[in-house]
């Protein structure tokens, strides 16, 4: 008789964006007069870019004639896009060979089947508060998972603790859901600890793009990070691809354990079990790398961290204590009086009707903080601010 993987019992049900959904519901139910703002949100609101909308409109069209029309592809991409994504990265200095970059359908799905390369013995380090795919996917696996504590006492950039060892570590930078950016020293730390001990780093970057100063894009900007480290990124954020998907992970050669190079085994997992993104969106996504769709992303990027600058204001002028806004489209602020998370959340929407997310559903160190995030309009978010002002100040 069949029996089902178990360890899917040992998954938290995530009743976070329902509850919130309930919450908002019931609010517009007794108050229908009362404008809700939503701040809560992690997907992009800007539509694709002009550059992005001529590529994938060309494809469409190709795929319409027999002479250009596309079936199978390569299932880790077309060069053409691996091309534009290594130049990318040539960009920040970081040289990587094409067949280290495999093309996918977003970070999320690529995070969760990395997992297929290592065995369940693994433990694995994950700091808290964070994004819950990390946890949910190892939990799937039955692997033991040890929380690196993220708090205002590190500024919500934990280090490598040398009395613990990790196999498996992930780290996310600019943080979702902090805004907190490691820099190169404290990411040299990581590189150095992983290398040491034989571990892995997991290094999602999806909000990489949100970075405007030095603070390093890539892990592979940090010496050893290739013998270490795989890297998942995503146009998700970068170019409002939430709804089109596709992704890119590197994979470098030097990266070997138990004498087997990752990128064999990674190039046979996607051979095996995955048949490539679509040609239409690969296309499109290559108008995100021509000269003019990226000075467009940029202006859209520039839009939200606009709005995230209106925030991080605010804070400021009402002395509230927080992470991110900066190279990130998220605020990550110290619930004002004290108040734990949900209570706050309440608070907030009945006396301004601006809806966040409350941090206890990251983790346990998000029990007294708040994420809001700058994917809203510009006016909603100066009047948002302008709300909590009055409220705060
Ligand atoms: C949005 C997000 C991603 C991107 O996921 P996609 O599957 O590429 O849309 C990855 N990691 C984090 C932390 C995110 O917030």
């Amino acid at each position: 008789m069949l029996s089902i993987n178990k360890n899917y019992l040992n998954i938290k049900e995530s009743y976070l964006f329902s509850d919130i959904a309930a919450k908002v519901a019931a609010f517009t139910k007794a108050h229908p007069e009362k404008k809700i703002i939503k701040m809560g949100i992690g997907d992009v609101t800007r539509p694709l870019c002009e550059s992005v909308i001529k590529e994938m409109t060309y494809a469409v069209n190709e795929m319409g004639k027999a002479e250009t029309f596309h079936g199978y592809g390569p299932e880790q991409g077309y060069g053409f896009i691996k091309d534009s994504v290594q130049g990318y990265y040539a960009e920040n200095g970081v040289n990587l060979e094409n067949n280290e970059i495999f093309i996918s359908d977003g970070a999320k799905s690529d995070l969760g089947n990395i997992l297929d390369l290592f065995s369940n013995d693994n433990t694995v380090l994950i700091p808290d508060p964070v994004y819950p795919v990390y946890v949910d996917t190892n939990i799937m696996d039955g692997r033991k998972i040890i929380f690196a504590d993220s708090n205002e006492a590190n500024g919500f950039l934990p280090l490598p603790d040398t009395n613990i060892q990790a196999d498996i570590i992930y780290i996310c930078s600019p943080n979702n859901p902090t805004g907190a950016v490691y820099d190169r020293e404290q990411l040299k730390l990581w590189v150095d600890y992983a290398n040491k001990n034989g571990s892995i780093i997991l290094f999602d970057a999806a909000y990489e793009a949100f970075i405007g100063d030095d603070h390093p894009r890539s892990i592979y900007e940090i010496e050893g990070a290739k013998t270490c480290a795989i890297e998942f990124c995503s146009l998700s954020k970068t170019a409002g691809f939430t709804g089109t998907r596709m992704g890119y992970t590197v994979v470098p050669h030097l990266l070997k354990f138990d004498n087997v190079e990752l990128n064999k085994l990674w190039l046979r997992r996607q051979t095996t079990k995955f048949n490539g993104v679509s040609y239409v969106v690969q296309k499109a996504a290559l108008g995100a790398f021509t000269p003019e769709g990226k000075s467009q992303i940029r202006e859209n990027i520039a839009y939200y961290k606009e709005n995230a600058k209106i925030i991080t204001d605010t804070m400021d002028e009402l002395n509230i204590w927080y992470t991110g806004g900066k190279n990130s489209p998220y605020v990550w602020l110290k619930c004002p009086n004290n108040m734990e998370s949900w209570e706050f959340f309440d608070y907030l929407l009945a006396k301004t009707g601006v809806v966040g997310t409350p941090g206890a559903g990251f983790g346990n160190n998000g029990k007294y903080f708040f994420r809001l995030t700058a994917f809203s309009t510009k006016e909603n978010t100066i009047e948002a601010m302008k709300k909590f002002k009055e409220l705060f100040a």
